[in-house]
């Protein structure tokens, strides 16, 4: 499809206090140059360990939060800076599921009452309309619409996390960021969930934007990968080809630190199949308020060479068609 989603170039830091007047404020950068296209009807995965910013991401994506510098267009306009009155009028097309359904409900309010809060907001219709498309959200999420009038409470994990998705829906977006969807469910019920998103995506030709940080969720659902590090997304591929052959040291150390997950989320192979090399990372994440000079990764990259501590690579073509962000690409050869 055409793209629905770019960024281009995406910052966004936060200025932390100065531990005392004389030393100079330091700064987070928690989103760091971030350039993606995301096309219209695919599910892009961003995936990294805690702390690399893809959440950060995820809400500057939706408009969110501020941006510090960059780009972002959806569809078609650019978003970087419109007003809260603006953004409201395309806040419809793109919505935003959370991490933690328990932590994004409303626990004082029913849950019809919940789905029904973006119609209220952006005027669907009158009070029989909305009824009418809350029941029906309800249904297309699972959820029986006898339970309208019940609380978070009263659902399951898996159940308040359909409510959140219905909540998304209402408006009828384009673009759903889903923010690690099931990382705080219990694994039985992720592959269900996972399963609802990929229905509902074909159902409404919907364009996914799928945080996580578990590679086999991520593999589950994405037509393409970005993967994260320290703010930076260091390799960027169509999902078969990042699984079957890396190109940056950093993907191959996260897929050789998790099971190899097949068939769902559900099912983790043993050991003994399909073996990969591994990579074993030595050293803390560095902190992302004293990045690394040169490439981020290179102090716990086994491939480090001299180059690799002054000079920071960029997301480019590999010579074997891969883009990663890394001087000595793995290409399959190393
Ligand atoms: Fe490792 Fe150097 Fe590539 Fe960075 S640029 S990932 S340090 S080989
Ligand atoms: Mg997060």
């Amino acid at each position: 499809g055409d793209v629905l989603l770019r960024a281009s170039d995406l910052a966004k830091h936060y200025p932390l206090r100065a531990e005392s007047l004389t030393k100079r404020r330091r700064v987070l950068r928690a989103v760091d140059g971030v350039s993606l296209d995301v096309r219209g009807g695919e599910t892009l995965g961003i995936v990294g360990e805690s702390g690399c910013g893809k959440s950060t991401l995820g809400r500057c994506l939706v408009r969110l939060t501020d941006i510090t510098s960059g780009r972002v267009e959806f569809d078609g306009q650019d978003i970087t800076t419109l007003s809260a009155r603006r953004l409201r009028r395309i806040r419809p097309g793109m919505q935003l599921v959370f991490q933690d359904p328990q932590a994004s409900l409303n626990p004082r309010r029913r849950a019809g009452d919940i789905v029904a809060e973006p119609l209220l907001i952006h005027r669907y219709g009158d009070a029989a309309a909305v009824r009418r498309r809350v029941a029906e959200l309800f249904d297309v999420v699972g959820l029986a619409s006898a339970h309208l009038d019940r609380y978070p409470h009263e659902f399951s994990g898996g159940q308040r996390q359909r409510i959140g998705i219905a909540r998304a829906l209402a408006t009828s977006p384009k673009l759903i960021v889903a923010d690690e969807p099931v990382s705080a469910l219990d694994v039985s019920i992720q592959a269900q969930v996972l399963n609802l998103f990929a229905d509902l995506q074909e159902e409404f030709g919907l364009t996914y934007v799928f945080i996580a940080h578990d590679l086999g969720v991520v593999r589950h659902v994405s037509d393409r990968i970005a993967v994260m590090y320290l703010g930076e997304i260091v390799e960027l591929a169509a999902t078969e080809a990042l699984y079957s052959a890396p190109a940056h040291p950093y993907t191959q150390a996260l897929m050789s630190a998790v099971p190899e997950i097949d068939d769902g989320p559900a099912t983790v192979k043993g050991a003994g199949a399909h073996r990969r090399e591994r990579i074993v990372l030595t050293g803390e994440v560095p902190n992302p308020v004293a990045k690394p000079t040169g490439c981020t990764f290179h102090t716990r990259c086994p491939y480090a060479r001299e180059r690799c501590a002054v000079e920071h690579p960029r997301l480019t073509e590999t010579a074997s068609g891969r883009r990663a962000a890394c001087h000595y690409p793995l290409d399959g050869q190393r």
